[in-house]
Formats: C-alpha cells, structure tokens, sequence
C-alpha cells in the first residue's frame, strides 16, 4: 500500500530505488559493502558464528537439570530450531550475495524482514516468538564480534559506482533510511552507491543534513518513524524539493516522478552550459562565487562547478571518526596543501576545526557530550582549550599556505579575548616554524560571524581582521535560540526573521563601507529563494556547496542589484519578510522561481 513520509527536503532532485535500512540493533552493528571476491568468507563467517550458537545452545539442553521447567527445554528447542530454518540462513546468504553487505549487516537486516512477519502474525504465541528470534540474532553476532575479518573490517568503506555498474544484480538503485547518520558517517557514503537518503532525525542545516547536500544527491531529513516504517527493500521516491518520501508507490506515482526526476536531469544540463559565464549582474556588478568543501579532494569539483576559489573548507572533517587519534602536523599539512594545489591558484579559505555540538569527533565520544553542546567547548573555544592542538593546526595551515593563497578563517569567536589569543598562539606558530627553519607562506586572517554578539561588536572585527565570513547556519542557531539539528524546532528555525535579517545586513553594510571583504558561507548563501535578498544588501561573496554554484550563477546573471537595495530595504522593514519575498517570487515567471528554506 503505498504511503508517505515528510519531513525537511535538504538536497534538491528525485530519487527512486529500493529501501536500505541501517537496522539499529541492540548489538553494535558495522555496516559496509564488501568486494564480491569475500563473499564466501562472509557467509563463511555467518555460518561459523551460527554454529558456535548452536553448539552453545546443544550443550545447554544436555545439562540441563531433570527437573528443569518443561517451558526452559522447549524455549531451547525453538531457539535452535530458529537457528536451523532455512528463511533466516538463506535470507542472510541473499544480502551477502547480491547486494555485498558485510556479515552483520545481512543478518540484521534479514532479522529485520523476518520481524516484520512475526509482526504481522495473528496468532499471539508465534507473535511472541519475534524476541526469541531476535536473541538467537544477537547471540550470533556476539560470536561474530571477535571474529570479523581483520581485511574487511578495516575497511568500513563505501562501493563505487563502477563497481555497482559491473554487476547486473545491483542494478537497481539504493536509497539508505536510518534514524540518524553523523557527519562522518554521511562523509563515508561520499561518491557511494546510494541514491538518496531518509533519516528520521535532523534540522535542514544540521551537519548531517550538510553534508548530504554536498553529495548532491536527493535527501529528506527529520522524517519521523521513517526507519520504523519503511521496509527494508520497500521501493522508495524521494522528493527532495518537497521533503516527502513515498513508499510503496503505485505505477502511475511512479511515472509522474520518473518524468519529473527528467526534467530535473534537463534542468541541470542546461545550467552546466553557464560553467564558463563570468558571475556578473545586469547593471555589471561581478559577483564572487565560491566552494564549500569538507575534504582536499571536493577542490576537483569545486573546479568543475565553475567556483572561483574555497570560501570553506571545514577543516573538522579530518578530525572525524578516528576514535580520538588525531591528524599530525605533517598529515594535515598535506591535506590542506593537496587542497590548494587542487584549487590551482585560486584562493582556499581553511576553518580552523570546528568540533563539537552536532560534529562529535566519533561516536565514542558521544558519552561526553554536555548538556548544551550547542552552547559548550565547540569551534575556537575547544582549539583555545588545547593548544597543542591547535597550534599543530596553525602550523601545518601556514605551511600549505606556501603553496598558494591560502586564507585562515576562525568558527565561532564572540570575545576580544579569544581573539587577542587566537593572535597570539598564531605568532607562536611562525616563530615555531621559525625556530625549525620551515618554510611558510602568507595568510589573509578572517573571522566568522555566526554569534550574535560578534556581529553586534563588529568594530573589534573589523580591526583584527582582513576579511569576515558569515554563518548563517550558527548565527540563526543562536540568533534564535533553535537547535539547527533538532527537527521537532525547525519550523521555527527561519532565516527570514527580522532579527536575522538586520544582523545579516547591518554585517555586510558595515564592511562594505570600511571596504573589508565579506562573504556569507552558510546555506543561505546557496538557496536561491535567497539570492536576490543578499545581492540587494550589498553582498558580493558567496560561498556554497558546488552542486547550487550554476543555479545561484543563474539568479545573479537576471539581477539588478539597483533595483534590488530597495526592494530589501523593503523586506529589512516588514514584519513579515517571508511575504515580501513571496510576492517577489509569484511575480517572476516560473523558471526563475527559487525556494526558500522556511
Ligand atoms: C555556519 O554556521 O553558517 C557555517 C557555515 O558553519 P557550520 O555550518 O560548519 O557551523
Ligand atoms: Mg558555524
């Protein structure tokens, strides 16, 4: 039957394909496509901890007391008559087989499938018969645990898409649903095999929610009870744009997506042909368009997109998921460095690490978290809380800043102190550097505005720094008081708030009028509901994800930032922003129609 699910569109596009449920198990469960040359030994692996179990469970029944309760042998009984039955053996040897899941994974999700049916039962004493499956499940993979193939469990890694293509089986496209990825968990699935993603938590710029709009692929967030009641294998649409996932659609659903996932595909042919199209305004202003990226490699895309340098590298993403081993100077220096060379000349914009709140470092750190991670040790306050580690950083920064224009930019600073000792720590870098007789080259020193207070003192800004960047996605945040990754807020979570809007503006006036550069690398800035907006209070500086850099190219090539300063001058005054911004839109033909975040 089919039914759907909304929940808050985060990258734009539909997907269609077959539903892959990252099953949340009481044991802890690793999930990763194998190469098809371990396929026995994976199923090798799932037979040997199956028959551990039920050697285990034999071995229970024969010293068994004689006056044990009958209910204890014939629980034993169904237990090793589950671990027998050919639906939960063959099923696990299908996943393996045809889609390359790793032995734990197949066996949870064919526990999964088989729960489902046990669900559905009438009869309430096989109903009841789900947990003793459920147990046997977990016995298994508790034998498995310490018997993971040490080639395969190093590489919890994503297949290609070449891979995928070799193997007819495979055809079909994946979509992944899960309760909650992390950052780094979704920076994983880069240039994988999925299609689209559903999770059942998250706010549209949640880091999660980021970094599946760099993947560019349709993804639908904060779609509540999604994994609870999306089947593994279900077929799936994902609407991107609406923030709807239908499930089970029928055929005619079917075409009418199928036909709108083209005209999307046209949509974006025809955009690639502005590449080359200088960024530059009806009345001849040139705008900046520039990358966000989250790894040294995404420098080839951003090229490709027609960026005209990195206004973000969130350097973080190197810090993530390597249970607390952290990268070395050399390391990161390599990183940054393969980052500028990538970028061929043009400017990379490096965030110092900004960890913390919804960008743990890796999951066992979870445990840690404080009460308001939010509002915790996150960004520059965690890098000033180890200076060791920070100056590493700064170190290797300054290195890779001798093979082109680098610029150093700072998340999160609100008080003059932590500036003064931002300065400071980089000083004591160079003379390191100095000490050790290594070559650095020059830095441009920015600041991001993404705290209300730093944009309320922006004097002190603007005299520390050469350049500012603007946070939108932090500076609603805390603007607002809205948790970005909690989606049971998001509705209040509104770029378009007057509050917002005055900070925004009065940040990009200012230093347009001292002459400092600014640009806005929040999401914002690649929403084309919110283009025209910007251009009119004076920015010239977007940094976005390369996936929106042609469809942003798009709005700035039909504005008219004359025109425009007063008409968001108009909207800066409103009380309701979001209808002026409505009125606009309705009055403009369709194909230059954006969307806007709320
Ligand atoms: C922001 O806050 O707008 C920003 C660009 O930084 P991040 O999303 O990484 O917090
Ligand atoms: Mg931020």
């Amino acid at each position: 039957m089919t039914f759907s699910v909304h929940g808050l569109p985060v990258a734009r596009g539909i997907a269609i394909g077959r539903a892959v449920l990252v099953a949340s198990s009481r044991v802890d469960v690793a999930h990763y496509f194998i190469e098809p040359d371990q396929v026995e030994a994976e199923i090798e692996r799932v037979r040997r901890g199956r028959n551990a179990v039920v050697d285990e469970l034999q071995r229970l029944q024969h010293d068994m007391p004689k006056d044990a309760p009958p209910e204890l042998t014939a629980l034993l009984d169904v237990h090793l008559m589950l671990m027998q039955d050919e639906t939960l053996t063959g099923g696990v040897k299908h996943w393996i087989k045809e889609r390359l899941y790793n032995a734990e994974w197949a066996l949870t999700t064919q526990l999964e499938m088989i729960a489902r049916q046990f669900d559905e039962m009438e009869d309430e004493y096989l109903r009841e018969r789900k947990a003793d499956l459920e147990q046997v499940v977990e016995r298994v993979l508790r034998h498995m645990k310490g018997a993971a193939s040490p080639v395969v469990a190093a590489l919890p890694r994503p297949r290609r898409q070449q891979d995928l293509l070799l193997e007819d089986t495979m055809d079909v496209p994946l979509v992944l649903v899960a309760h909650d990825l992390s950052p780094a968990d979704m920076l994983q699935f880069k240039q994988s095999v999925f299609a689209g993603f559903v999770t059942d938590v998250g706010g549209r710029t949640s880091h999660t929610a980021i970094v599946a709009r760099s993947l560019d692929i349709p993804a639908v967030v904060g779609a509540r009870g999604a994994s609870q009641l999306i089947r593994q294998d279900d077929w799936l649409i994902i609407d991107g744009d609406a923030g709807v996932v239908i499930v089970a659609p029928s055929p005619i659903i079917l075409a009418e997506y199928g036909f709108k996932q083209r005209q999307g595909e046209l949509e974006r042919e025809r955009l690639s042909r502005l590449r080359h199209t200088p960024a530059v305004t009806l009345d001849g202003q040139r705008i900046e368009l520039l990358a966000n990226i989250e790894m040294p490699e995404d420098a080839g895309g951003a090229l490709k997109a027609g960026a005209v340098g990195v206004g973000l590298f969130r350097s973080e993403f190197l810090f993530m998921g390597r249970q607390g081993r952290l990268p070395d100077e050399d390391e990161q220096y390599l990183a940054y460095r393969r980052a500028v060379e990538g970028m061929e000349g043009l400017p990379v914009t490096i965030r110092t690490v900004d960890v913390g709140a919804d960008k743990p470092l890796d999951e066992t750190r979870h445990d840690d978290a404080h009460l308001n991670p939010a509002l915790g040790l996150r960004a520059i306050r965690w890098s000033l809380a180890d200076p060791a580690m920070f100056l590493t950083q700064l170190r290797a920064i300054l290195r890779a800043a001798g093979h082109g224009q680098v610029h150093l930019l700072i998340p999160m600073l609100a008080h003059g102190s932590e500036i003064r000792q931002t300065l400071a720590l980089l000083d004591q870098a160079r003379a390191e550097l100095d000490q050790r007789g290594m070559a650095y080259g020059p830095l441009k020193l920015g600041a991001m505005i993404e705290i209300p207070a730093a944009a309320l003192t922006l004097k002190l800004f603007l005299k520390y720094f050469d350049f500012l960047s603007i946070g939108t996605n932090d500076l609603i945040q805390y603007t607002l008081a809205i948790d970005r990754a909690d989606e049971s807020v998001a509705h209040l979570y509104d770029p378009l708030h007057p509050a917002v809007l005055r900070l925004v503006a009065d940040t990009i006036s200012e230093c347009n009028a001292r002459g400092k550069h600014v640009s806005v690398c929040g999401e914002m800035a690649g929403d084309i509901g919110f283009t025209r907006l910007l251009l009119g209070m004076g920015l010239r500086s977007f940094s976005m994800h390369p996936a929106q850099i042609l469809a942003v190219k798009q709005e700035v090539l039909r504005a008219d930032t004359v025109k425009l300063r007063a008409w968001s001058e108009r909207v800066l005054d409103a009380e309701d922003p979001a209808a002026l911004l409505d009125a606009a839109a309705e009055a403009r033909p369709p194909s230059a129609r954006g969307h806007s975040l709320p």
